[in-house]
């Protein structure tokens, strides 16, 4: 009797843990991936003409495209915004949390007075971050560099809407993927192809990160 109540006992506790083992094999990480500016706000605005609210929600299509192509989809990419709208800064920030995201990564393009400034930027807010999101920075802006070629212009920290708001819920990074300001920089972004590459060296990126 006590044996048969001993079995029964270890067979619940395998099909639980089989449960449990299924439960964790589908739930796959969620990034939110945020596309700068859109709608009115155009964002920064190459001698081009190339309009930052556009580059960066081509970028973003392109981390889903390649996620889902390259990575068959080992990832749950939400979208801040998927047309050109704007979107407010907390409503950006809202998302991570609703969705218990494991990264929060928002996209932008830069530019400066001076044509000759040049490279990438990651950013992390200035103010308490766990040592984990460091390391994450850090890692992102090492491979972007080593994939994209672009000058690194080292991790920063700043007091961004984006960042400050997602502190608590999980690691946040804000990139500036070059200057619109600067011609070579404005050109490059200015082919499908090179921002199909740039998605792609952020979605492997983050892959690296979250390891
Ligand atoms: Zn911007």
């Amino acid at each position: 009797m006590e044996r048969t109540k001993a079995m029964l006992l270890f067979g619940m506790f395998t099909a639980f843990l089989n449960t449990r083992a299924q439960d964790v094999i589908q739930v796959k990480p969620i990034i939110i991936v945020d596309p700068g500016h859109g709608g009115l706000d155009s964002g920064a605005i190459g001698a081009n003409g190339l309009k930052e609210k556009e580059l960066t929600l081509k970028i973003a299509q392109a981390i889903v495209h390649y996620n889902r192509t390259l990575l068959d989809n080992q990832y749950d990419i939400y979208l801040t915004r998927y047309m050109d709208t704007l979107i407010s800064l907390g409503h950006r920030t809202k998302l991570a949390k609703v969705l218990n995201a494991k990264i929060f990564v928002s996209l932008h393009c830069n530019h400066a007075d001076n044509r000759g400034t040049n490279g990438l930027e990651v950013y992390l807010f200035n103010g308490f971050v766990p040592k984990k999101s460091l390391t994450m920075a850090k890692a992102m802006d090492g491979y972007l560099q080593q994939q994209l070629g672009y000058r690194s212009r080292g991790v920063k920290r700043a007091n961004f809407q984006v960042l400050r708001d997602n502190r608590e819920v999980c690691p946040a990074l804000l990139l500036e993927l070059g200057f619109l300001s600067n011609e070579d920089e404005a050109t490059h972004l200015e082919g499908k192809e090179k921002i199909r590459a740039l998605g792609l060296a952020i979605l492997m990126g983050i892959k690296k990160v979250l390891r």
